[in-house]
């Protein structure tokens, strides 16, 4: 099996990658009409696409790069439960990595990052509606908002100034200080001082999410192929002539890169540089508990999220840089439940049912890369969409087919282009 050359020169495109944007680009591409096949190397979903937190907020603007960023990563380097870790051992890109984050640290970048993270946030929210309409899809969405909570005075002060550059760019939040805050979420503990909520943002299931894909695309007739990794590219000059796997060569006209934190890796091979290093998170998932919270939340000073469906619970977040390290760090996970019971009021004991880790693709900028590849003409680069890759993958899917299609961009690309590292 390994030498074979699947030449199948009708089909039009080769998606590397089965994660939510791999899935979405393979979505419109099959939807105007090219032939797509989608390669996975491990399941659907496998990477971080499935088991996070779901959320769909246009709110969630803010790059994790701003002022300060620095500094909190030091300070907590040697706190085992921190909800930032930067590893001490770090290789020589990750160091690299970190010196071009460091230099986007600053309030201007922050602001451009912030515009750049918008439009694709913002673009994408109403797709959401559109596609689970179009293709029966169950996901469990809902439009209730999220709810950004602050256990005390100061931290909600603090926000204040950030709340009013928000303001500046649509992104309007309602205060909800002491009993206003518990009559909209009777689930959260009554101590609390305040939060902002955003009527804009919305949630889905991930899982159902990425199984409705499955299910869709293989209906529309991409050839998803599984347990298929790449491991090269046989090039000529500024082609790709197909992509190597353990189940053979794959050659089609076009090829989207779309693996994630393991873009890389990948990239390397064809001497194209990809500046993204695994920002690994947490989840444990609960059965949905009497009482439970009906908003989303973004616990401010435990730095998490909760995400509440019908079928159930799930507590998210960390952000851990310690390479393509796939160990689960229990004082994390511990440090998850702390934090919930700190704000709310059920579960109290927390049963767990289950424990994810998932690697965030970060970049130093806090934006995407969506863009043809500067060295291979035929190569479409979509990763690096940081903790943002559910919101901003449908418009995503849009920007790769017309990438191939040549199609006129709908707003300015340049904040994605993968030359500007
Ligand atoms: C705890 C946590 C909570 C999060 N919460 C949210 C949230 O609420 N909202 C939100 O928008 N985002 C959230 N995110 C971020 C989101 O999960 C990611 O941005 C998104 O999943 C990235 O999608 P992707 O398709 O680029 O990568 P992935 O989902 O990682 O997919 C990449 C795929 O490529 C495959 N692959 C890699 N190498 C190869 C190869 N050589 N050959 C073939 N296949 C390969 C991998 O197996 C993988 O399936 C969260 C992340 C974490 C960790």
């Amino acid at each position: 099996m390994k030498s074979e050359n699947h030449n199948d020169n009708d089909c039009d495109v080769t998606v590397i990658g089965g994660g939510v944007i791999g899935i979405s680009s393979a979505y419109q591409l099959v939807k105007a009409g090219y032939s797509v096949r989608l390669l996975e190397k491990g399941l659907i979903g496998d990477g971080s696409s499935r088991e996070n937190c779901g959320l769909i907020t246009p709110s969630h603007v803010l790059p994790l790069s701003r002022p300060g960023l620095i500094v909190k990563a030091v300070s907590m380097m040697l706190q085992s439960d921190a909800p930032l870790y930067v590893s001490p051992w770090m290789n020589w890109t990750a160091m690299r990595w970190f010196m071009q984050t460091a230099r986007k640290c600053n309030l201007s970048d922050m602001k451009h990052a912030m515009l750049g993270r918008l439009q694709l946030l913002d673009a994408s929210r109403p797709m959401w509606n559109e596609m689970v309409n179009r293709e029966n899809m169950e996901i469990e969405l809902d439009e209730v908002g999220c709810i950004q909570v602050h256990a005390g005075k100061e931290n909600m002060e603090t926000f204040a100034p950030i709340q009013k550059m928000l303001d500046e760019i649509g992104l309007f939040a309602t205060p909800l200080i002491g009993d206003e805050l518990f009559q909209t979420e009777p689930g959260l503990q009554s101590d609390l001082y305040g939060g902002w909520l955003y009527k804009m943002d919305a949630h889905m299931r991930p899982e159902s999410l990425m199984s409705e894909w499955r299910r869709v695309i293989s209906e529309m007739g991409v050839n998803v192929i599984e347990k298929c990794k790449v491991t090269d590219f046989k090039t000529n000059g500024t082609r790709i002539d197909s992509a190597v796997t353990n189940k053979g060569n794959y050659s089609s006209k076009n090829y989207v890169l779309a693996s994630g934190a393991w873009s890389p890796i990948l990239s390397k091979k064809l001497g194209v540089k990809i500046p993204i290093q695994p920002g690994k998170g947490y989840s444990i998932t609960l059965e949905r508990p009497e009482g439970c919270v009906k908003i989303p939340l973004i616990l401010n000073e435990a730095s998490m999220a909760v995400t509440p469906w019908k079928s159930g619970l799930r507590l998210g977040g960390t952000m851990e840089f310690s390479g393509y390290n796939s160990k689960i760090n229990h004082h994390r996970i511990e440090a998850l439940k702390r934090g919930a019971r700190r704000y709310l009021k059920e579960p109290g004991e927390i049963p767990m049912k289950e424990e994810w880790y998932g690697w965030r693709p970060m970049t130093p900028d806090g934006m995407p890369i969506i863009d043809r590849s500067p060295n291979y003409g035929n190569l479409i680069i979509a990763t690096g969409h940081n903790m943002q890759g559910m919101g901003m993958s449908p418009i995503t899917g849009v920007l790769v087919k017309g990438l191939i299609a040549g199609d006129e961009a709908p707003f300015d690309m340049s904040f994605y282009s993968a030359a500007r590292f």
